[in-house]
């Protein structure tokens, strides 16, 4: 099966949003075994999109459409979907109660333009909608399968989980199963290197990709059913495991700060942090984690000459000493002040000149029994070295809570 998608959106053509549809289908196709040769991006344009459609229909087995299914005029996708097909769009009686029920039970009035959301064509049926009033359509004509989906990607995901996927799954003649084991450590050779064995194996593959939380390895099975390519991985997974230990932190869409959290949860600490130089950014990423009130008291971000002269630290980080005295200090008057179980201090250090693009950074943990303080340099752009001080610490973080 040949697949194309197609986004729909002015918007999109004008640069103010990024199509972020597209990447998701297009990972979901892959996991389906199923080729994606051609995307493309059309403005709210009727002639231009009846354009693309034909094209699409001539050279694509299924053809993938997001956005356009609005209940405004410039949403157009039914109407040029239809004419495409040569036919006639008809307001269906069951989809109209369906959408005037989804009004009525947040009890607002129906706007009348809604009405048009409930329009439908004899070859496709309506995929429902469950956040949203558009419904999609999956219309199957000629041995061609058109899915239209509307734009909003939180609307997308439980309508491509409970109805699309599930579809194209039974036409696929294969499933694709991958699983990231998330790496903090080793640098991206010496992980190729432990990988080596199997990175030249077909099924099931193993990547390593360089990301800001650290390496990821990647584990990709095929197989003609999901238990099959389920087992493929786990085998694989289990002994990249005996051999990478103790430096894996995480799997697939884990991130450190969920790590982290769901520890000190289980542990019943509280944390608190002080930063300089990553503004705040250590205190954001834990913000954003599951429970954070449960376990995140707060953070300070010093960064004034005068204010660390005044707090007893010390404003220039002239040798790697200071730095990491500097934010040994940090943690434990954080610590004390915000009344946590764990303080943290993070100093970022650049080069005056920013021309080197290397940064010291220094992390310090206090626990109340001594602290430990740890010191790295990083290379990278300003906000590269911010992001890897804050995975840094946070990482520290998690390998003294699971020595605990
Ligand atoms: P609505 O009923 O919300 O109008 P729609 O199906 O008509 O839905 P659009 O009007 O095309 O969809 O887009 C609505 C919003 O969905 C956009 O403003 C944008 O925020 C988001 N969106 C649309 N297309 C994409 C895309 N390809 N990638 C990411 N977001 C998108
Ligand atoms: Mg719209």
């Amino acid at each position: 099966m040949k697949a194309e998608i197609i986004s729909v959106g002015t918007e999109l053509l004008l640069g103010e949003i990024t199509d972020t549809n597209t990447p998701f289908i297009a990972r979901q196709l892959a996991m389906l075994g199923i080729d994606l040769y051609y995307t493309s991006i059309v403005g709210d344009n009727c002639e231009r999109l009846l354009d693309a459609l034909r094209q699409a229909w001539q050279r694509s087995d299924l053809i993938i459409t997001t956005g356009g299914l609005g209940p405004t005029q410039d949403d157009i996708t039914r109407e040029v979907i239809a004419e495409s097909l040569g036919e006639t769009i008809a307001i269906d009686p069951g989809l109209k109660q369906y959408i005037t029920d989804f009004f009525a039970r947040r009890g607002l009035e129906m706007p009348e333009n809604n009405i048009k959301q409930a329009a439908i064509i004899p070859s496709a049926t309506a995929i429902m909608n469950p956040l949203g009033t558009a419904p999609g359509w999956w219309v199957e004509k000629d041995g061609h399968i058109i899915a239209a989906l509307p734009g909003p990607p939180g609307e997308i995901l439980p309508m491509w989980e409970k109805e699309v996927f599930p579809r194209l799954e039974k036409r696929s003649d294969g499933i694709i199963l991958s699983r990231t084991i998330k790496i903090w450590g080793l640098s991206e050779a010496k992980v190729d290197e432990l990988a080596a064995p199997f990175l030249s194996v077909p099924n099931p593959t193993v990547a390593t990709y360089a990301k800001t939380d650290g390496i990821h390895l990647r584990i990709t099975a095929k197989a003609p059913d999901k238990r099959t390519a389920g087992k493929m991985l786990a085998e694989r997974e289990s002994d990249r495991r005996a051999v990478l230990g103790d430096y894996i932190w995480g799997v697939d869409e884990e991130t450190l700060e969920n790590v982290v959290g769901q520890s000190l949860v289980s542990q019943g600490l509280t944390l608190a942090v002080a930063e300089s130089f990553t503004g705040g950014l250590l205190a954001y990423t834990l913000v954003m984690a599951p429970e954070s009130s449960s376990f995140f008291k707060g953070g300070i971000i010093i960064t004034a000459d005068d204010i660390k002269t005044a707090w007893g630290l010390k404003p220039e980080l002239s040798s790697g000493r200071v730095g990491a005295e500097t934010a040994a200090k940090m943690a434990s008057l954080v610590r004390a002040r915000l009344e946590a179980d764990i303080g943290i201090g993070i100093e970022l250090y650049t080069e005056p000149d920013g021309g080197t693009n290397i940064g010291r950074v220094f992390v310090a943990i206090d626990t109340g029994q001594g602290g430990q303080s740890l010191v790295q340099n990083y290379s990278g752009r300003p906000r590269q070295l911010v992001r890897r001080a804050v995975q840094h610490a946070l990482f520290d973080l998690r390998n003294l809570l699971t020595s605990r």
